[in-house]
């Protein structure tokens, strides 16, 4: 069974590697960042609650988060797998997970963990353009869409994410280091956590996370 966490620190490519590994492997791919993005886009309360948080490059209230979690896991598109991207991201969310799949029949099977050093991230934040409608990221640079500022998936106009800029980024990645990081202990231990050198080309970590899939749907 394919339940399974990406991790990895801001621009470690999770976004990108996510949106190909769930169209190959036919599960849904659960981003909570886009979950809150489309929230902040049609005017819910989560996302009144979680806009100003998360532009400055906060962490949204672990309760917050685990409550759309459990929902959206709970659905029956991830009866065969799932695919979370960016959850969890705190020991509390972790031990929320622990909990809550089990109780409805979908415990974590895998963890991915895309390493990449601390010095190319904020290139790949500060270049970073992605589809506000299927998720697809892009580099202006390093992976450009074939046509500029237009997604190659859907066609839709792409935009820059309004924490994508150094302040915010400054503060993801500290927050990542204080309190997402810690988690690969809390996995390692458990024996589901496989990392993967995230600093090469991006078809060579797809094929490498894929044939791990393969071996272990
Ligand atoms: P992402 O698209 O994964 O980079 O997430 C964008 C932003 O959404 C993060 O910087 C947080 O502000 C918020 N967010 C997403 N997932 C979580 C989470 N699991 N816990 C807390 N905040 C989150």
């Amino acid at each position: 069974m394919l339940n399974i966490i990406l991790m990895g620190p801001p621009g470690a490519g999770k976004g990108t590697q996510a949106v190909t590994i769930a169209d190959e492997f036919k599960i849904p791919h659960i981003s909570t960042g886009d979950m809150f993005r489309e929230a902040i886009a049609n005017g819910t309360p989560v996302g009144l609650k979680a806009k100003a948080i998360i532009d400055a490059g906060g962490l949204v209230p672990d309760e917050v988060v685990c409550e759309l979690v459990k929902e959206r896991l709970s659905q029956k598109d991830c009866e065969h797998g799932y695919l979370l991207d960016g959850f969890p991201r705190t020991i509390p969310q972790a031990e929320a997970l622990a909990e809550m799949g089990p109780s409805i029949g979908r415990p974590v099977s895998l963890v991915l963990n895309i390493s990449v050093p601390s010095e190319v991230l904020l290139d790949r934040i500060a270049g970073r353009r992605v589809c506000p409608k299927c998720g697809a990221s892009y580099h202006i640079r390093n992976m450009k869409p074939k046509v500029e500022g237009v997604c190659d998936r859907c066609g839709s106009k792409l935009i820059q994410r309004k924490d994508d800029n150094p302040e915010s980024f400054k503060v993801r990645l500290e927050n990542y280091f204080q309190s997402t990081e810690p988690l690969l202990a809390f996995y390692e231990k458990s024996g589901l956590l496989h990392s993967f050198d995230g600093n090469g080309n991006p078809k060579a970590l797809h094929d490498a996370i894929a044939s791990l899939l393969e071996a272990n749907k």
